[in-house]
């Protein structure tokens, strides 16, 4: 080890300008914030290369004098502290100034200003710290700042950007934070020489929301406000139909900035108990205003963590809040054509006659019959909708279909009084002598030669589809289907770039997605597997997976992820009672996959028990 010494202060710029700016997205918040605490009422992005070349944002807020240029450059110079009592007041966006010191340590950066009062405008040059110009210019009252080249002295950091298009997708999740925080201030985005967003001054936060997501989504939210003398809550929650697969959609923001709180996460998850599927995340959009005494913004560099004086109070508001929304909305979902959104539920008589029909369609097959799609979909008696169009969501999956779609065929016609004996028998170990049965549409039991086996039937489904589906893709590509009439989809401009980034990925899933207007893509043609209905869904899903997740995994993981959302997607479902000749099939095909003991997600298909296990829970031994 060597000596102790003191750090020149350039490593200390940079260790610090570390914290701060990790990459493009973290200039953009950091210039974008400063805009708003400037009091702007319009503010401009400019990103090119995904910000890895430039990054320019102006604004029409209160600007700066020319002496004043060259502090706010330097660390730990701010004008928005004036005391340490402030510190525990803090109503503005940034207080440390660190960021434009920070940026100037790492970039080439430039910045123009003028205050509304003043004749002139200024201009600073500053790069990797040291300021080369310093003089008056011309310009509109305001400030723009301009950075280009960031880390082009830190190759380390350099190094670790990404693809501009992924680069893009953090400026625009960073923007959006912003920009959903602040309905008042005019906004616009431009990529590229393309405006990606142009979001007009609203009073609305539900009107705001629906510029930056599709109008469909803004149009269906539940909204809520509560205003308690310490807090007050205003949110908007998607109906439970439209809960997505990442938590990339949940988005709280205190006194006007974004953060992310595990104890509201929390609440959020308990207000949607019993609505969703665990393993789902509800689309909530949280905005809450609290006395800045009772919290401290002060926790982390980036301020995303806060810590409450009293967090249980916060929790319990929100999740009552929530709760009460969803209690007294009309959950049953309204049909939006061409967003998937889940039917509405049938009635126990409906469903009870459409497993009728199911089952007699599946009896009238032979074993060499083609698979052919029915003539149409299910009838739905009772329902007032339309017999079918391409934008009427069936959920309700009958085994049948999908083993159709697997095998080319529909498995062996049952015979009256056939408990399954038709069957090859020798493939299974669980070749029972009475047959598995279903327990509560959702377990079968099954003999096995020293005990018996209980199946949770969705699990062993989704593995079974799962293994098939590898086999497939490993052969080239899935089958794919032509859709009759194209499903179109709202796509933010990342996840268009993504899905363009990514073609190559949806042709190996038997998907053909083209553009479809500014803000939209159409569905041309599905996996086989999955239905019309349930392909925008798993379009959904497959675009929160590649924007959400932390780093860039290898393809081969991408392809397991998505393989297992679409085996998920046609599995037969907890609660669907299965036919005989179902049942019968499921376990026997549980020996003939890979890892049948657990479904893609790890959790166990099967349960066993043997005769020993009995006999010592009875204490015969
Ligand atoms: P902080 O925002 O934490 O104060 P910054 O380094 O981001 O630190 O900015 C330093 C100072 O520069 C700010 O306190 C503010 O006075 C001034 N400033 C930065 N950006 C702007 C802007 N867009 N308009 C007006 N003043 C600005
Ligand atoms: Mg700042």
């Amino acid at each position: 080890m060597g000596r102790i010494r003191v750090l020149p202060d350039i490593l200390v710029k940079r260790i610090a300008a570390g914290e701060v700016i990790e990459r493009p997205a973290s200039v953009v918040k950091e210039l974008m914030e400063n805009a708003v605490d400037a009091g702007a009422r319009s503010i401009a992005v400019t990103a090119e290369q995904g910000g890895t070349h430039l990054i320019r944002v102006t604004d029409d807020g209160a600007g700066m004098s020319a002496d004043q240029l060259s502090l706010a450059v330097t660390p730990h110079a701010t004008s928005k502290l004036q005391s340490e009592a402030d510190l525990y007041r803090i109503q503005s966006l940034g207080f440390r100034g660190e960021a434009l010191a920070s940026i100037g340590a790492v970039s080439r950066m430039r910045l123009v200003s003028r205050s509304r009062d003043a004749d002139e405008g200024a201009e600073i040059v500053v790069e990797g710290e040291q300021v080369q110009t310093n003089r008056a210019a011309g310009c509109a009252a305001g400030t723009t700042v301009e950075v280009r080249e960031l880390f082009f002295n830190v190759p380390a950091r350099r190094k670790f950007l990404r693809a501009a298009g992924t680069e893009f997708g953090h400026v625009n999740t960073q923007f959006a934070r912003i920009a959903l925080a602040h309905p008042r201030i005019a906004f616009e985005l431009a990529h590229n020489d393309r405006v990606v967003h142009q979001l007009p001054l609203t009073a609305s936060r539900r009107e705001r929301i629906g510029r930056f997501y599709g109008r469909e989504l803004g149009e269906a939210l539940l909204e809520c406000r509560r205003d308690d003398a310490e807090l007050s809550i205003e949110a908007y929650a998607a109906p439970p139909a439209d809960a997505r697969s990442s938590a990339g959609w949940q988005l709280t923001f205190l006194n006007g900035r974004h953060i992310r709180d595990r104890s509201i996460q929390h609440a959020i998850k308990e207000a949607y108990r019993g609505l969703i599927d665990p393993q789902r995340y509800p689309i909530v959009f949280l905005f809450l205003q609290i006395d800045p005494n009772m919290v401290d913004v002060n926790v982390h560099p980036t301020k995303i963590e806060v810590r409450w004086q009293d967090s249980r109070a916060v929790h319990a508001q929100v999740l009552s809040a929530l709760r009460e929304t969803l209690q007294a909305a009309d959950l049953t979902p309204a049909l939006r054509a061409g967003r998937g959104a889940a039917p509405p539920p049938l009635d126990q008589e409906q469903r009870a006659e459409l497993l009728r029909s199911m089952a007699d369609e599946f009896k009238q097959m032979t074993p060499t019959q083609p698979a052919v799609a029915g003539p149409q979909g299910h009838s739905r008696p009772g329902s007032a909708m339309p017999p079918r169009a391409v934008t009427q969501p069936d959920t309700t999956r009958s085994g049948i279909e999908t083993w159709r779609a697997m095998y080319g065929q529909a498995p062996p016609a049952v015979q009256p009084g056939d408990t399954g004996s038709s069957l090859d028998q020798q493939a299974s170990p669980f070749a029972s002598r009475t047959g598995a049965f279903q327990l509560h549409n959702t377990y079968l039991v099954c003999e096995t030669e020293d005990g018996m086996v209980i199946i949770d039937q969705h699990a062993l489904h989704e593995r079974i589809i799962f293994e098939r589906l590898k086999e497939r893709i490993a052969g080239g590509k899935l089958e794919s289907q032509r859709l009759l009439l194209p499903e179109t989809m709202h796509v933010t401009e990342a996840q268009s770039a993504l899905l363009h980034e990514h073609a190559d990925l949806l042709e190996r899933m038997g998907m053909e997605v083209t553009r479809f207007g500014p803000d939209e893509v159409a569905v041309q043609s599905t996996p086989a597997l999955l239905k019309d209905n349930a392909v925008v869904d798993f379009l959904r899903d497959l675009l929160d997976k590649l924007e959400h997740r932390v780093d860039e995994p290898g393809s081969d993981e991408i392809i397991y992820d998505l393989l297992s959302m679409m085996a998920c997607k046609a599995a037969v479902k907890a609660g669907d009672p299965l036919t005989r000749q179902e049942i019968d099939d499921l376990v026997r095909q549980k020996d003939l996959v890979e890892k049948s003991s657990n479904c893609p997600h790890g959790r166990p298909t099967t349960l066993r028990m043997t005769v020993k296990d009995l006999e010592r829970q009875f204490k015969r031994t």
